[in-house]
């Protein structure tokens, strides 16, 4: 019984914060703002298409289809991303329908990444990346959004984190096999600007390197703000591939619909994990978002369309939230896309009791406080970095904000926290006074003794 029965690849990557925070969640919260799915329902129009799919006449849906994609889904895909990147694709060599984003990132690094090559990701980002490099063989090598805060004391902006253009360029060599870009970006809801993905871009081409571009909140973005597209960019069409995610994009998480688009020279790899892994996915649930991408495709840029709808919504949400968090005295950064929103809790040092012999950061703490005691469930940021920066970012924690159910339950916990710290001011106020008071009467004593000099000196004023 000697023998070691776990693969070596899966060294070291066997924790996931998903498994603690969920345990936790279910088993203290009332208010869940952590993982990140909507608690609303998905449009009418999708749940029908499904319902259709399920009990109409067509009883094939009930039967494996092409195992890149049901053909109805990788046409209107083709046809709807033909649109956004502005060339014509073809649905059975550009398209692979996938479960999930999730399964669409593993075949790309499967497929892409070699022993001994190396993976750029920026941070913070979202956790497989991490892993799914390793057990490809390939080492990741992490370069950091840093925060610029605004000067005029305005709260801070997902686009006040950027990355800097000579770090980032230092890290490209002649082992970067390929760059792993989210935008728009989960944990922060940062949306990379023209001038950021050209920069990004530029480096690739310089040094022949591939991008695994996650876009799987490409619909989700606020204030006017335009998510672009890295595929459409010069010289990157040939060395991208986009991952989406019906998940994200028609609030079906638990569909596990997802897709890549991108050239054959690359994809036909990415088909070659897909058929000896899981082969593909169920079949009605793709012919239910190819019918929500039909409608989609019909609406598209008009105000009924889901994808036009559904960020309207969101950013009432993310308002709301922004509002509330200022207002209990956490700062929150205010997110250009996502559902996610990331709050600065380092005024909250003194509510959060220490642990005696931990090591345990203080976001992982403060988080876990605010599960158990609070009844409000979030992430602690720094699960979003490397272990060599996790230190670094230990002042914020991650909301997810696609919620209504919890809507009245929040407003209690917010007063609840906000009474917490409004007897923390009242402490800090007492304490103030009666420091004052000793300082008075502390000067009176030194006032009499003042006095009595004067008349000593005789002086007359
Ligand atoms: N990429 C990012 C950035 C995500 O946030 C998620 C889900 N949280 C995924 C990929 C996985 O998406 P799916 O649920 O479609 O597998």
């Amino acid at each position: 019984m000697s023998r070691p029965v776990q693969a070596r690849r899966l060294e070291g990557i066997d924790k996931n914060i998903w498994v603690e925070f969920v345990k936790l969640a279910a088993t203290y919260s009332k208010v869940n703002l952590g993982q990140g799915f909507p608690d609303f329902p998905p449009p009418d129009f999708l749940t029908e298409a499904f319902t259709r799919a399920l009990g109409g006449q067509n009883h094939m849906l009930h039967q494996y289809t092409r195992a890149f994609g049901h053909p109805p889904l990788v046409t209107v895909l083709a046809q709807f991303f033909k649109k956004l990147l502005g060339r014509d694709l073809d649905p059975m060599t550009n398209v692979m329908v996938t479960v999930g984003a999730y399964q669409a990132l593993f075949c790309c690094f499967q497929a892409l990444v070699d022993e001994g090559d190396e993976v750029i990701i920026i941070e913070p980002f979202f956790d497989c990346y991490e892993p799914m490099v390793r057990m490809a063989g390939g080492t990741p090598v992490f370069v950091p959004l840093r925060p610029n805060p605004p000067k005029d004391g305005k709260l801070m902006s997902s686009a006040d984190w950027q990355l800097d253009p000579a770090e980032l360029a230092s890290k490209f060599s002649e082992r970067t096999k390929a760059i792993v870009l989210n935008s728009p970006n989960n944990p922060l809801g940062k949306v990379f600007s023209r001038g950021e993905l050209g920069l990004i871009a530029e480096l690739c081409v310089k040094h022949d390197v591939l991008c695994i571009s996650d876009e799987v909140y490409e619909w989700l973005v606020y204030d006017g703000k335009q998510h672009i597209r890295i595929a459409s960019l010069q010289g990157m069409w040939d060395r991208t591939v986009t991952v989406g995610s019906a998940g994200k994009t028609f609030s079906v998480t638990g569909w596990k619909v997802g897709w890549v688009v991108g050239p054959d020279r690359l994809l036909q790899h990415l088909r070659t994990v897909h058929q000896n892994s899981v082969y593909h996915c169920a079949t009605i649930a793709q012919e239910a978002v190819a019918q929500g991408f039909q409608r989609e495709l019909r609406l598209y840029g008009k105000p009924e369309s889901y994808f036009v709808q559904l960020p309207k919504e969101l950013q009432q949400k993310r308002d709301w939230l922004v509002q509330s968090l200022d207002g209990v005295g956490m700062k929150p950064i205010i997110p250009e896309g996502t559902y996610f929103l990331v709050a600065d809790i380092s005024q909250f040092k003194s509510d959060v009791p220490d642990v005696p012999n931990s090591d345990e950061p203080y976001d992982y703490r403060f988080a876990k406080w605010m599960i158990k005691s609070k009844g409000l469930a979030a992430i602690p940021l720094s699960a979003f970095y490397s272990e060599a920066h996790k230190n670094n970012y230990t002042n914020f924690i991650r909301f997810c904000f696609a919620k209504v159910r919890y809507v009245a339950a929040l407003r209690k916990k917010w007063k609840e926290i906000k009474l917490l710290k409004k007897l923390d001011k009242q402490r800090m106020r007492e304490l103030a006074e009666q420091q004052a008071q000793t300082q008075e009467e502390q000067k009176e004593d030194r006032g009499d003794a003042a006095v009595i000099r004067w008349g000593d000196l005789g002086g007359k004023c």
